[in-house]
This record gives structure tokens, sequence and C-alpha cells, in this order.
């Protein structure tokens, strides 16, 4: 589904990515893992045509991305979700709205309130709030959700697309543990139910051994890890950091 040959991207003197090779597998989960600073968010926007590589090829769902014209490559960015740290709703809509929002790639001429949209997204975006347990909120307005159902919101919106590529950046960093777990836990269902593919950045080694099939490490823009979660040990993923000094 993906495939990441010899990418090198740099920002002037900043060197963001270096040598970079990755494949994904239909319906594999894979987590991005490293410090600030490491690639993880470069990487992912490689993915969806956001960012185009110095050196080397991105194949994703069989398109070669740099290549592609943009009728192209919004063509296949509507087959790839994407859910990020901030959630990025529309405050003042409703949680119904901003989630008809991600039909907005598959329709034409502007929507103005839900009405706007055919009665068969309308029916779909309560199906993908009913999914993420959120139905009972669809009228509310989307800022008077906690940072969780916030997340479940982005979520029920992406799947608008009917995606087979979801990419998450750093989906539960301004999350509690708790709500972190849920949905890393809804995620991973999602993407089993749906037979999608993720990619998926985190910070916390503990949630990507958790639900992660695989883990990739990058440091300074390189991929030092890329190893199944299965019998991978903490430690071992801590490696990708580097030592660990402890001072006296
Ligand atoms: P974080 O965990 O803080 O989100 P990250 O792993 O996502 O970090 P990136 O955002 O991918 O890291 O950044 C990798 C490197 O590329 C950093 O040195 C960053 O400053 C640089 N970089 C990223 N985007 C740009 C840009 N648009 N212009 C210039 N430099 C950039
Ligand atoms: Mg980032």
């Amino acid at each position: 589904v993906i495939s990441v040959s010899g990418v090198t991207k740099k920002f002037g003197a900043t060197q963001a990515l270096h040598d970079v090779n990755l494949t994904v597998e239909p319906g594999e989960v894979v987590v991005l893992l490293g410090l600030s600073g490491s690639g993880k968010s470069t990487l992912l926007r490689h993915l969806d045509g956001l960012e185009f590589p110095t050196s080397g090829t991105v194949e994703v769902l069989g398109s070669n991305v740099p290549k592609l014209r943009p009728k192209a490559l919004r063509a296949l960015r509507g087959r790839v979700g994407m859910i990020f740290q901030q959630f990025e709703l529309v405050p003042s809509l409703t949680v119904l709205e901003n989630v008809l929002t991600g039909a907005l790639s598959r329709l034409t001429g502007p929507r103005l309130g839900i009405w706007a949209y055919p009665k068969s997204f309308r029916l779909a975006a309560l199906n993908h709030l009913d999914r993420v347990g959120l139905l009972e909120k669809a009228y509310q307005r989307a800022d008077q959700l906690s940072g969780g159902q916030q997340q479940r919101v982005a979520i029920a919106r992406a799947l608008m697309q009917n995606p087979e590529v979801l990419l998450a950046d750093e989906p539960v960093a301004s999350l509690d543990p708790e709500s972190s777990g849920q949905i890393m836990r809804l995620i991973r269902e999602i993407a089993a139910d749906d037979g999608l593919t993720v990619v998926c950045s985190l910070h916390q080694v503990d949630l990507a051994l958790d639900w992660g099939d695989r883990i990739v490490g990058l440091r300074r823009g390189e991929v030092v890890l890329d190893t199944p979660t299965e019998g991978l040990g903490k430690a071992q993923v801590m490696e990708i950091y580097g030592r660990v000094t402890t001072s006296t």
C-alpha cells in the first residue's frame, strides 16, 4: 500500500529525512516513534503529497505521489484520511457538520449546513458518529466536547472519505492517558473492521507497543528501528532515543 524508498528531504540546510525506506502492507498499523524533530510529521506529510522528497520515491496506493498531476493528487488524497494532534475541527460548527465536511472532496460546490448535503451523506455521517460513540453529540457545537471526544469527531470526519489509508500525526499527544488508550483502541478497531492501513506517529512507547503491529523508529531523519511489536520489549524500543543518561 505504501512504499517509501531512499527518501531524503531537505529544508534549506536542515535535513529532515535521510535515506528513509518504509513499506507498509495492507491492513497494517505502523507506529512512527522518535524524538521531537526526528522527522515523523515530515514523513507523514510525504504520504499525503503535502511534501515532496528532495530525492527518492514515494508510492501510495499504486501512485508515484510526487509525479501526480494536481487532479490525480486530489483524488489520491480522497483515499487517504488524516487526523492531527489538534483535531482541527471547526469550533463553531456542530459535530455533525464537522463530520460532513469530510465529504467535501467527494462533492462539488459549497455546502452550508447539514441540509446542503445529500441524504446518503447525512446518514453516513450519523453512522460514523455512532461508530465512534458520539451519536448523541451530533447537534452540539464541536468546541463543547472534550479533547478525546473531539478526536473521535475527527476520526468520523476522516471516515467520510471512505479512506483506504489513515494517517495520524500524534493523534493522542494532547490527551490524558485514559483517552489516549481509548483513541488508539478505536483506531485499531476501525482499521480492522474496514481493512484500513494506518500510519500513526506517537510519543509514547507503551502505546506504540500496545497498539502497533510494527514500530518504525526515527532518529534525526533516519530509520533506526523497523520491527514488529510482537515480542519487542520496551528497552529495545528505547534504543531509538539513544543512550538514556541518568544523573547521579
Ligand atoms: P515533533 O515530535 O516535534 O512533531 P517531528 O518528528 O514531527 O517532531 P518534523 O516536524 O518532521 O519532526 O521535523 C523534522 C525536521 O524538519 C525538524 O528539524 C524541523 O525543524 C524541520 N522542518 C519540518 N518542516 C519544515 C519546514 N516546512 N521548513 C523548514 N524546516 C522544517
Ligand atoms: Mg510532528
